[in-house]
């Protein structure tokens, strides 16, 4: 049997975490068992669906390289043999509301007139008397007077599924093994809203029996959805698909993650410059593993090792120290070029424009390779090469006022100027001897050098940073420390 799986979005906003982990264990199953990876978008919320948030997830998805081979196309097109995709499509072709009168007509569902205040207030007087709120569900058996009676009020009805009184609904899960609901606890959810739309629960059902689903991958917040959904199955004498939970996401205080810890759309992620290699990889890690543990895969070496054996069901914590951890090991694998590549938007966004075709402006970039965690910080610690130094207070106090510091920038001046073949070996050669033969320390010298050059007491490895700015650039630097230097003094 060929596998049939989807990622079956709410356009109510960016893709987050769990949604994008949903995605990708879906993705990643339909690459591993050759079957077909379906987009369906679920817009049946129609006050909170909008088009700007199916555009924001399609991004995404194609940020993260989750290609789908079916379903909702980015352009909003249709592709695949069990279109329409979008749920609102689908409605206005009547293909909930003929399931939904099937249902009617066998007793397995009701129209129930009761407005969302009468019912608020049924719930609370059940709960306080302890008992179900099923029992408050006084349209379950209406006569035919009492209907008319409603109709004549002008009552909008909605359609609610009769969920069986007794027994359980039972299903063996592929990650959560066993699972086991009793039905007395079950409600009888609306299927049908009072405007027409269909709700999740049922939408979900038809759909993906028409669309021939197999698997059923998501979070495990739908876990007490299911039994629901396997009543509808049931009503309507349909095979069900067979289920994954996949684990909770948490954030590191153990609380479900949510906005509070941080970022968790995916968008967000991207501008703080995470490599969607980084993304993709973590987000496997969240409730998967190989027997060994694996942390960093290659190039769709995810897609070949993934499996629902490997899924766990106790929650994943969600840790931004192993995330940043993770981009610096991809950052590391990037070669200059590609490094520079996937660094140039941030460059930019931070206001320095750089040219590919410079192989200094490569070199730079990659000056701190080793270092960098996130390409939104690279701006901020190569900008000193492009831009004028400026030197605060504390630096010039600490560094700039040291004894023999004049003595010290002007035989370097000379030094430098006298070198023909300015690269890091020389340079380091040079400064070595001029601090040897002038009887000064390295640190004496090197510290205010770099000081002068670049306006950080910290930075980049000294020589190859002065190689890169250039003889000419790191002299007018220290000419222009010197006068800085004479001017504060005179000033005194
Ligand atoms: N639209 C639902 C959601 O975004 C899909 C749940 C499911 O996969 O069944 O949560």
């Amino acid at each position: 049997m060929k596998t049939r799986v989807r990622f079956a979005p709410s356009p109510t906003g960016h893709l987050h975490v769990g949604g994008a982990r949903t995605a990708l264990f879906n993705y990643l199953f339909a690459k591993k068992t050759g079957g077909t990876f379906v987009l369906r978008i679920e817009d049946t919320d129609e006050l909170r669906s909008s088009e700007e948030s199916i555009k924001s997830i399609f991004s995404s998805m194609k940020w993260l390289d989750l290609k789908w081979d079916e379903g909702t196309m980015p352009d909003l097109s249709e592709k695949g043999d069990f279109g329409p995709y979008m749920q609102s499509k689908r409605e206005s072709l009547g293909i909930y509301k003929k399931y939904a009168e099937q249902l009617l007509k066998e007793g397995k569902a009701y129209y129930c007139y009761c407005s969302t205040e009468e019912l608020d207030a049924m719930r609370k007087k059940a709960q306080l008397e302890k008992r179900s709120s099923k029992d408050e569900d006084r349209c379950r058996n209406l006569s035919a007077a009492q209907i008319e009676e409603f109709r004549g009020q002008g009552r909008k009805p909605v359609i609610r599924f009769r969920m069986p009184d007794d027994g359980q609904t039972v299903f063996e899960d592929l990650i959560h093994k066993h699972v086991k609901f009793e039905n007395k606890l079950l409600y009888d959810f609306i299927m049908i809203k009072a405007s027409g739309y269909p709700t999740y629960n049922f939408a979900c059902v038809i759909d993906d029996h028409l669309m021939e689903m197999t698997h059923i991958i998501r979070g495990d917040d739908h876990i007490s959805n299911t039994p629901l959904q396997l009543n509808v199955y049931k009503a309507l004498g349909w095979q069900p698909p067979l289920h994954a939970h996949l684990s909770m996401i948490l954030g590191q205080d153990g609380a479900r993650l949510s906005k509070r810890h941080g970022a968790t759309s995916i968008a967000e992620y991207q501008k703080r410059g995470f490599l969607p290699e980084t993304m993709k990889n973590y987000l496997a890690l969240l409730g998967w593993g190989t027997s060994d543990s694996q942390d960093i895969f290659k190039k769709g070496e995810l897609e070949e090792k993934f499996n629902l054996s490997g899924c766990q069901k106790s929650p994943a914590a969600f840790d931004h120290v192993k995330l940043a951890w993770m981009n610096g090991e991809y950052i590391r694998q990037l070669s200059k070029e590609e490094l520079f590549e996937a660094a140039g938007p941030y460059l930019k966004d931070f206001g320095l424009v750089l040219d590919k075709s410079n192989p200094r402006h490569l070199d730079i970039v990659a000056i701190e390779q080793e270092k960098y965690k996130l390409l939104g910080e690279v701006g901020s610690l190569v900008e000193f090469f492009f831009k004028d130094v400026s030197y605060d207070e504390s630096v010039i106090n600490k560094t700039l006022k040291a004894p023999d510091i004049e003595k010290i920038l002007n035989g370097i001046k000379k030094t430098y100027s006298e070198i023909s073949e300015f690269n890091d070996v020389v340079i380091e050669a040079k400064t070595r001897e001029f601090a040897k033969t002038n009887g000064f320390k390295n640190g004496q010298v090197f510290h205010p050098v770099r000081v002068s050059v670049s306006g950080r007491t910290q930075g980049p490895t000294l020589f190859k940073m002065i190689e890169y700015l250039g003889k000419d650039e790191v002299i007018k630097r220290i000419d222009k420390t010197l006068s800085l230097i004479i001017t504060q003094s005179t000033q005194k």
